[in-house]
């Protein structure tokens, strides 16, 4: 297909910001609320906002059965903060009763960052994406504490701003943290590409979802 159609979960957060990334990206981008338009879509973005509040909505719009099922059937799916919490496997600090999709082997610890300071930047190298590293945007944002084998880690931060943050949390200046994975069709950032207007992770996801 030439020009993959990506629909962005528009029940909260910043659904905007990632439609106009894709549609800039080369996407026919457009949000999506209801199980007739996913049907419509190549790939699905669950953007950055409150995880516990999407889950919710999720359930509400009555659209839990319908994602699940295109992410079984290998739909490509790009979740960037709460979004990479809403594809995990397992969320710590998480609410009891939030509920994700479950697609992406790993455990996600929520507003791990977001224990020192709310919001920070970081450059952040990502495999497959060629160029400088991104500047990444990290807001209340989760980090990855384990994957599974099928998980392929494709960016961390270690250095530079984030260093103060990661070294209090863990007790080391030179601690890792995995904020960027893959598992097959399924990408996910504990950072906003969306906000920075560089677009080469949504381009990334573009070119994903057309050759899926
Ligand atoms: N802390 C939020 C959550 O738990 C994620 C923050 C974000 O998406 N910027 O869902």
């Amino acid at each position: 297909m030439a020009t993959p159609a990506i629909g962005v979960l528009a029940l909260q957060g910043d659904v905007r910001e990632h439609v106009a990334a894709l549609t800039a990206a080369g996407a026919d981008a457009r949000p999506v609320r209801r199980p007739g338009e996913l049907d419509a879509v190549d790939g699905l973005v669950i953007p950055g906002g409150e995880s516990t509040t999407i889950s919710k909505l999720v359930d509400i719009f009555e659209m839990r059965e319908p994602i699940d099922k295109r992410i079984a059937d290998g739909m490509p799916v790009y979740g960037s903060c709460a979004g990479m919490i809403m594809l995990a496997t397992e969320v710590l600090d998480g609410r009891a009763d939030q509920r994700g999709f479950a697609g992406i082997d790993m455990t996600v610890r929520r507003n791990a960052f977001g224990r020192q300071v709310d919001s920070f930047e970081a450059p952040v190298e990502i495999t497959g994406v060629p160029g400088d590293p991104f500047y990444a945007v990290f807001i209340r944002a989760p980090w990855v504490e384990r994957v599974g084998p099928a998980v392929e880690v494709i960016g961390t931060v270690s250095g530079g701003p984030a260093v103060e943050v990661i070294g209090t949390v863990s007790g080391g200046p030179a601690a890792e943290r995995i904020v960027a994975v893959r598992q097959g069709n399924l990408l996910a950032t504990s950072f906003h590409p969306e906000l920075t207007g560089d677009l080469r992770l949504h381009a990334y996801f573009v070119e994903l979802a057309r050759t899926a």
